[in-house]
């Protein structure tokens, strides 16, 4: 592997993986979030101004394997020219060898979804081999598909010598961000895990055992801790084949000396409506007919604490219904204590997965945190200490 800043590009062909798997707009497809072309635009630049050239390869959507008119990556060909200050062309598949090769020095080539074609998912060996014949050195730059082990992802790499692969500068810094919150964390180190579902949870807190101090749970996922401990929480959320699994890890969390904190007090509503009745009421008593959609002003006050007190914090999810203005106070308190953490007591603040990302944009905290990422899955697969298949075929 070999290291973006010290390679020289020049007279160089680069096939840059990035992630502009972006949202559009459904009726005139324009960008509606370009956060993540935005972050590709330093590696891009870098390659430009050292005198090589660009071929951006990237996924957009889920199609099912073939071309899609709303998944078209030419949708955002305007979007990708306007950031990068370049007039960037498009290819399709048919075309992007004769592109590729007519590619000059300072242009860029963007080429259509890779996944029009069923061979990027599966990995598949030929596909990759002809795209890496587009190029003389491959830059990975996607982390947020880091996880997925597909042609352009993964096995593209290994038709590059070790000194023509490596990663881009985003890739670099989610790397060496995630790297800081979970190797060797500055203590004391707070982890707050929320969302609906603790089942897709459960590996990255059997890790938290055993790295944080403390790992504050909220969201819909907290009920299913507190039914598991013999707590009446009406019609909350809850996956009953995880009781035993939600008892084990506070059973670990103790042996370990680990503090898991639930929220005390929830917002508590009759229905799952923006306008529902609602009021704060004791997690573990909520009475039926009744559902827990945010955490409540006890709880704001004891997260908010902990965070303030941490020189680490990992948060992932968030605390209640934050896309209802009713229920997203919890997840708001949230966001202001890391980036006050962050403000007054240097902490650093790590944001990652999808939604507690929207939430820390909604909230427009992004840039008073450390480091908001984004990777969601490949950020939570990263903190569950799996293997990367995107980060292993670099370094391999
Ligand atoms: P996840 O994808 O598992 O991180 O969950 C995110 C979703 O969980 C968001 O859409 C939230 O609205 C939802 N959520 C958070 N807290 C609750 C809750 N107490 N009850 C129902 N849904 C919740």
């Amino acid at each position: 592997m070999t290291n973006i800043d010290s390679y020289n590009f020049n007279g160089k062909k680069a096939l840059v993986r990035v992630d502009f798997n972006v949202p559009l707009d459904k009726q005139t497809f324009a960008v509606t979030d370009a956060t993540r072309i935005r972050a590709a635009v330093k590696t891009i630049k870098k390659i430009l101004s050292d005198g090589g050239s660009a071929i951006l390869v990237s996924h957009l959507g889920r199609p099912k394997g073939g071309p899609e008119d709303k998944y078209s990556l030419r949708h955002i060909q305007s979007k990708v020219s306007e950031l990068l200050g370049v007039n960037v062309k498009f290819a399709t598949s048919d075309d992007a060898k004769k592109a590729a090769k007519d590619l000059k020095a300072g242009e860029v080539l963007l080429l259509e979804n890779l996944r029009f074609h069923k061979e990027e998912e599966a990995g598949d060996k030929g596909f990759a081999k002809d795209l890496s014949k587009l190029a003389d050195v491959y830059v990975n730059d996607a982390f947020g598909t880091a996880h997925r082990a597909h042609a352009s992802t993964a096995v593209v790499a290994e038709f590059f010598d070790k000194s023509d692969r490596m990663f881009g500068y985003l890739m670099e810094s989610e790397i060496q961000n995630a790297k800081k919150a979970i190797t060797n964390p500055q203590k004391p180190f707070t982890a707050v895990i929320g969302g609906a579902k603790v089942s897709d949870k459960i590996l990255i807190l059997e890790r938290l055992i055993d790295v944080a101090d403390n790992i504050i749970i909220g969201g819909g996922m907290a009920y299913t801790f507190f039914k598991a401990q013999g707590g009446h929480i009406g019609k909350s959320l809850c996956e009953d084949d995880k009781l035993d699994h939600a008892r084990m890890l506070m059973e670990k969390a103790l042996a370990r000396g680990v503090q898991i904190k639930l929220p005390v007090d929830s917002i508590i509503a009759n229905d799952f409506r923006n306008d529902a009745e609602n009021k704060e009421h004791p997690s573990n008593t909520i009475p039926d007919g009744w559902m827990a959609l945010d955490i409540g002003p006890l709880a704001i006050a004891d997260f908010s604490r902990l965070i303030k007190e941490s020189k680490t914090v990992l948060w992932n999810g968030p605390m209640g219904v934050f896309e209802m203005p009713a229920f997203s106070k919890g997840t708001e308190a949230i966001a202001n204590a890391c980036a006050s953490a962050t403000e007054h007591h240097g902490a650093f603040t790590l944001i990652g997965g999808g939604d507690s990302v929207a939430a820390i944009n909604q909230f427009g905290l992004a840039d008073k945190v450390s480091y908001v990422s984004t990777g969601g899955g490949a950020l939570l697969e990263y903190f569950e200490g799996k293997t990367l298949p995107g980060i292993a075929a670099i370094l391999g």
